[in-house]
């Protein structure tokens, strides 16, 4: 079989960013039976699932594109979430992705069984798979509180992924629980239908305010007639982006941090109440937390008819939030912004690699990964978005891309024939996750705040090198840290 072009059988799980772009860039790979198993009825993800009140991306739009598909067309810095989930569908559309994907098919189990992958679905068994690319996104799984009384509550309660369309914000008194980034773009735009708004904040937050512009037709139209100006548009951001904002919180650009540190310091300056801005004030380091980007929240926050709550939520009652001084907020609707599980990403699939373990069992106390890509005992199980991918404040579009660049490049060994089997050795693993751990040990989101970036264990999720370390980890494994048998 050695040497021999092999047509793969390949099952992609998850029809979001990372699902779209891997159909699109294996199809151009070679000739291999592509099946992707999502587990709603439409393509999109994050997009697909969130659409609160106003939701819009904060990094910013010409930098959240494929690479395959740019677009001239963005209508602000920060795309609204209804722009980015229809510009999914029509990347989705346009490349053809659409007929390959089997909707309303959530994996239960894969098994690797005789040197495939077994895939069973909500459907029923889907068969025997020669590799697995799991693009199932890192901020889908909602995390609700642990507040007592929370089902007692007697008006309508849903968390923000899970917005209720169907309930009416007019003349409301709306309780929101959090301040993360969610939060704090939903607090702006539902203000002026509510009659009040309640913030039960736990934790202050640092925000760093960045108008959303409009990009006005005629920009547009620049774009379209030349897509080298587009390119520039990108590659400025992504400068920008990448390369000082993700060098500052990885503790190597003290400059640009402290000016970031800065800009959000004068922004809370605005808060014209100073009781008001001091329990606004953050008690931990930027970027320990993922830093917020909005010039709307101040001024909503001081509006008469939202007040910012900061005793803390003793529990949840009929008619609203009690806080520890025994007050009672009363409440017709509470909104949770209360987060995601990051952290187990295959938590709804029992996944048994070569050792006939679960994989649920040896990352018991934390997910082991190498390179965040691969994962020992799981031959030719390829992750977009696994754990330790840069996280924060990044195109996931571009991280996804370059994840699957590296993946496609083992996939191809696969399709020579040069390996049946693919899985990182032990050693090299460890010897990475003891750099990744060494490395978050002394990183900002370690250094003193409670965040989403945290495991039960006290892992940190996030990817602590600089983008550059991370795209050249990407441009090429290193095949001696693998198992490749034939
Ligand atoms: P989050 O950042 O995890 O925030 C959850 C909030 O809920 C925190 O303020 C947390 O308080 C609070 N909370 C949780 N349990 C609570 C409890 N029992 N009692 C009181 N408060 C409680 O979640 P998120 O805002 O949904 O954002 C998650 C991530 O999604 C972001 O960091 C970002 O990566 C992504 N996101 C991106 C965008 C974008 O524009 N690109 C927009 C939204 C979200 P503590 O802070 O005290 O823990």
């Amino acid at each position: 079989m050695a040497g021999t072009e092999r047509r793969l059988r390949i099952a992609v799980i998850g029809a979001g960013a990372g699902g779209i772009a891997t159909v699109i860039r294996l199809r151009e790979r070679g000739d291999h039976e592509v099946v992707v198993f999502e587990k709603a009825a439409e393509p999109g993800g994050t997009w697909r699932d969130n659409t609160y009140p106003g939701i819009t991306c904060d990094v910013p739009s010409h930098l959240y594109r494929f690479s395959f598909a740019p677009n001239p067309d963005w209508s602000h810095k920060y795309s609204p979430g209804p722009e980015i989930q229809a510009y999914m569908r029509q990347v989705a559309s346009d490349f053809g992705v659409d007929p390959v994907v089997r909707y309303n098919s959530e994996v239960v189990s894969a098994t690797w069984r005789e040197g495939g992958w077994e895939i069973v679905t909500t459907q029923g068994p889907e068969g025997r798979f020669d590799a697995v690319i799991t693009a199932v996104g890192i901020l889908h799984h909602p995390a609700l509180p642990d507040i007592e009384g929370l089902d007692d509550f007697a008006g309508d309660a849903f968390h923000t992924a899970r917005w209720d369309h169907s309930v009416s914000l007019q003349g409301k008194r709306i309780g929101v629980i959090g301040t993360g980034s969610t939060a704090i773009q939903v607090v702006p735009a539902i203000v002026d239908p509510a009659e009040k708004v309640s913030l039960f904040q736990r934790t202050a937050q640092w925000i760093m305010p960045e108008p959303n512009t409009p990009i006005p037709d005629e920009k547009r139209a620049a774009y379209r007639a030349d897509p080298g100006l587009l390119a520039g548009q990108y590659d400025h951001l992504a400068q920008a982006f990448n390369g000082a904002f993700c060098a500052a919180v990885a503790g190597e650009a003290p400059d640009v941090y402290e000016r970031m540190a800065q800009a959000c310091r004068d922004n809370l300056a605005t808060v014209a109440d100073p009781e008001l801005r001091a329990r606004l004030t953050p008690d931990y380091r930027m970027g320990c937390k993922r830093l917020i980007v909005s010039s709307l929240f101040y001024p909503a926050i001081q509006r008469p008819d939202a007040e910012l709550v900061t005793d803390s939520i003793t529990r949840i009652e009929a008619g609203g939030v009690r806080t520890a001084d025994g007050r009672l907020h009363p409440l017709d609707v509470l909104v949770l912004a209360t987060g995601f599980d990051a952290h187990h990403p295959f938590a709804d699939m029992r996944i048994t690699g070569r050792s006939g373990r679960p994989l649920s069992e040896t990352w018991a106390r934390g997910n082991v990964t190498y390179r965040g890509v691969t994962v020992p005992d799981l031959p030719n199980w390829f992750m977009l978005g696994g754990p330790n991918s840069p996280l924060g404040n990044f195109s996931f579009l571009m991280t996804a891309e370059r994840q699957l660049g590296y993946v496609l490049q083992l996939v191809d060994l696969l399709a020579a024939g040069k390996a049946q089997e693919i899985t990182p050795l032990e050693a090299p693993t460890e010897a990475w996750t003891q750099a990744l751990k060494d490395r978050l040990a002394g990183s900002i989101w370690a250094s003193g705040c409670r965040s989403w970036y945290f495991d039960p264990h006290g892992n940190v999720a996030t990817y602590p090198w600089s983008y550059e370390t991370f795209e050249a980890e990407m441009k090429a494994p290193i095949l001696e840290d693998y198992a490749l048998a034939t």
